[in-house]
Parts: structure tokens; sequence; C-alpha cells
């Protein structure tokens, strides 16, 4: 059993391997593989979809593979759910909180099993805690430190389906934790990697990872593949197609992880094909044959900027400020510092999530003394936009050709960061839609 530097360990039975190659002898031979199928809101939205699904879990299940499923909860119920914890208290126990939405999955978990009974298929449904998916204790946003295969593994002896509810596990105080929004994602591949699958495909509402998000630009293109890390960027950056620690899981433990519709015919020709599946694959940067400068773009709403002005310009400052901020777990991101003029002071500007805003400007007003500063400025509805490739490690002029295209159409920019593999820019949420568009056509990434 080993441990992974993200400490999780995923047990499979002693005879694994035994149980592998139990294929029979008397047969054609059948090439038997473990397949991991998710499937997330859109693709469950109601008793129909879940039908379709079923069909894409017979498909490769008739072709003789083992197959585990995860699941979400059905479009909008985990909104709903959410608003409803919120309605009842708008500071609650966020254990109770993960009790109430991870029974969106419970449900989509169960009535898929139903639907694949009634095809003739032998399946039953999984909560996080009967297998069980251990997490630690952070509730809401918990990771996923260990699972337990062997019954699921054993089980598919008897070519029984596993349909697993996402997004779910059991935290250490012996309560139900949830793996923050999107988490089914990571569910999957964390089951995948538990069972040693040979793949695992993540079905959506689009059939791959696009240039960008194809619902703010029709002229996106989907990529065949997509590397790790660029994955990981695009995802941190806001492309919600993966939650980032899926992709950080299916990284470091080899997961072969496809992007595929669920709303493809399930029985359209190659939709069974076990290497080349139609999606896009994240795979290992060696594996991409064409690599482009920039790979995509990515855009996150909802940003608010904080300045703090006329900070005193003096050794651990900046620690007075981000320490009681990281301590309130406000995520700051973008952060730009103004060489002082006078030597006496500068201005300190950053970015959070506009949900932490109420939360940041209080502890920044509670602890001006220290922070020393004079006044606070903040403002909402930002958009960072980000582009992203691990081109750019060896290419100038990648920056130089964002700022003009923006300066073009007119869009300002507020902050700027930068990476080895990307460039991120704060601009204002109104001119979204038009820089996304503008740097996916400067970086000759529409289609055709
Ligand atoms: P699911 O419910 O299946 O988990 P999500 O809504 O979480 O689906 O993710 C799929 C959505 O991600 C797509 O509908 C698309 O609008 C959005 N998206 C954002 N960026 C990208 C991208 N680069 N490629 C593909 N989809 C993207
Ligand atoms: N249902 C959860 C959510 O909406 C988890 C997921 O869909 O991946 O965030
Ligand atoms: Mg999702």
């Amino acid at each position: 059993m080993s441990r992974t530097r993200f400490h999780e360990r995923f047990v499979a039975p002693a005879n694994d391997q035994a149980l592998r190659a139990a294929v029979p002898q008397d047969t054609e031979p059948v090439f038997m593989a473990r397949l991991v199928l998710k499937f997330g809101g859109t693709s469950v939205a109601d008793i129909d979809r879940i039908r379709n699904v079923a069909r894409h879990v017979k498909r490769e299940v008739d072709a003789g593979h083992d197959v585990a499923v995860v699941v979400s909860a059905m479009a909008g119920r985990t909104n709903e759910l959410v608003g409803w914890c919120r309605e009842a208290s708008p500071i609650h126990d966020a254990r109770e909180y993960d009790a109430v939405v991870a029974s969106g999955e419970q449900v989509t978990a169960g009535i898929l099993a139903i639907t694949l009974q009634g095809m003739g298929v032998n399946a039953r449904s999984w909560q996080g805690w009967q297998i069980a998916i251990k997490t630690d204790g952070a509730h809401g946003a918990a990771r996923i430190q260990e699972i337990d295969a062997s019954d699921i593994i054993r089980r598919f002896e008897d070519n029984q389906v596993a349909v697993i509810a996402g997004f779910q596990g059991i935290a250490p105080d012996n309560r139900i934790a949830t793996l923050g929004r999107g988490g089914s994602d990571t569910s999957a591949v964390a089951v995948a990697a538990a069972l040693g699958a040979d793949r695992c495909d993540i079905y959506t509402d689009v059939d791959g990872v696009y240039t960008t998000d194809p619902r703010i630009e029709p002229k996106a293109r989907r990529m065949a593949r997509i590397s790790f890390e660029e994955m990981l960027e695009m995802a941190s950056l806001g492309a919600k197609v993966l939650q980032v620690r899926s992709v950080e899981l299916a990284m470091v433990h080899k997961v072969r992880t496809f992007v595929r519709s669920s709303f493809d015919d399930p029985d359209a020709p190659g939709m069974g094909d076990f290497d080349n599946p139609p999606g896009t694959l994240i795979c290992d940067e060696d594996e991409i044959v064409e690599q482009q400068v920039v790979t995509g773009i990515a855009y996150a709403r909802d940003e608010a900027q904080i300045s703090l002005r006329r900070v005193a310009d003096q050794p651990g400052v900046a620690a007075a400020i981000f320490g009681p901020l990281a301590e309130a777990g406000v995520n700051v991101d973008m952060i730009v510092q103004n060489i002082s003029e006078s030597g006496a002071s500068t201005d300190m500007t950053f970015t959070v999530p506009a949900g932490d805003l109420g939360k940041a400007t209080a502890v920044l007003d509670r602890a001006k003394a220290e922070m020393r500063y004079d006044t606070i400025q903040s403002e909402q509805g930002l958009t960072k936009v980000s582009v992203i490739g691990v081109g750019m490690r060896s290419h100038t002029g990648v920056a130089a050709t964002a700022f003009k295209a923006l300066a073009d159409r007119g869009v300002n920019i507020r902050a700027i960061t930068t990476s080895e593999i990307k460039i991120s820019i704060l601009i204002d949420g109104d001119y979204t839609e038009l820089a996304v568009r503008a740097l996916h056509s400067v970086y000759g990434l529409d289609k055709g």
C-alpha cells in the first residue's frame, strides 16, 4: 500500500490481479477492462436523461468491462439544497450543510440503479460512507484521503455495476462530508485510482474540453488532447468543466481521463471505442504532438478588488495584512503592490471572490491599526480572464499580444499576474465576453 504526496490511500483486494484475469476460457476472447463513468448534473437532469445514461453504462457492460459509475445530483438540485440551508440560517453548521447537500447525489444513484436493473443490468447504489470514501474533516470542501474499493471489485465478479453517489464521503467525525462544488469529478477520478481503472470517462453536456467556454465563444474548438498542467490552470482559472482537484488526482495517479458528451447517441459508431473514445484526453505533455503556444482562454466572474491606500512602506506590513485574511479563510488571489514614491507609504491592491468581500473587509477593519493603512476601497463585478499555454515557457511577446488585443477594444486592465504558463488579467465584468473573444481570436484559436 503506497502513500502519495497527496496522502490518499486507495485500497484494492490482495487478489485483484487474479480477479482481473478471470476471463472465461470457453468463449470468444474479449478485452475486459475496468472503467469509471461519471455523469454530471445536466446529464441526469430527469428520468429520460437517466435512461440515456443507463444506455451508455449498458453498452460498456455488454462489451464485457467492469463498470463503476459516479453520479452528480440532478441539475439545479445542489443549488436548491444550498439555498435551503442559507434560508434556514445564513450562518450554519457545515456538518449539517453537508448532510443536506449530499442528498442530491444519493437520489440520482438510487434512480440510476433502478433504471439499470429495469434494463436487465445487475447494479446497486453506494453512498460515500458505504464504500467507504474517507475524507478529512474540512466539511464543505473536504479532501479524499482513503478509498477501500475491495467490496466493489469483488462484486465485479458477479458483473455488478457500482453506482456511486459523487461529491460525498465520510469524515473522521463519522459524518457525511462534501468535496466542494463540482466535486463529483474528483470522486470519479479518485474511485478510478482506487479501482486501478483503465479509463475514467467524465460525461458532461459538452463533447470535450474546448479552447474556451463554448457558451461564450461559439468559435471555440474542441481539443483532442490537453496536458494535465494546462487543464489544471484552465480549471483553477475558471473553466468549470473539471474540478481542479480531479485534475490533480488524475495527474498524480496517472488516471487516463476523457471528457466526453452524455448527449451523444450511446450506440453510435465509435462510442465504445476503448483506445480512442470521442472526447478530450487529459494526458502528459509529451503525449501531445503539435504543441501550441497558447492552448486556451479561461475566465472567472464575480471577482472583487480591494485597495488599501497609503499602507506604511515597512517590513512586516504585507504579513500583517494577509495573515489575518488567510486565517479567516479568505482566498486572496492577484496582489499588486506599487513602488512607494515617497518611501513612507504605498498602495496595496488584491482580489478576492465577491462572496468573500464582506468577510475580508470585516477582517481589514478590525485589524486596521496593525495593518497600518489609511483607507479601504473595494469594487465588485470584475472578471479575471486568463491566457494559458505551456508554449509560453519558450515564447516571448505572448503577454504583449494580449494587452494590445484588449487595448484595441477599449478594455481597461486593472491588474495583471503571470506565471510560466499563464497570464491573468483583471477587467470590468461587462467586458467579459468581448475580452474572451478578443483573446481567443488574437492567438488563432478560432475555428475555420
Ligand atoms: P457537469 O454538470 O457535467 O459537471 P459542468 O457544468 O460542471 O458540467 O461543466 C460543463 C460546462 O463547463 C460546459 O457546459 C461549459 O459551459 C463549461 N466550460 C467552461 N470552460 C470550458 C471549456 N474550456 N471547455 C468545455 N467546457 C467548458
Ligand atoms: N452536485 C454537486 C455540485 O453541483 C457536485 C457535482 O455536480 O459535481 O456542485
Ligand atoms: Mg461539473
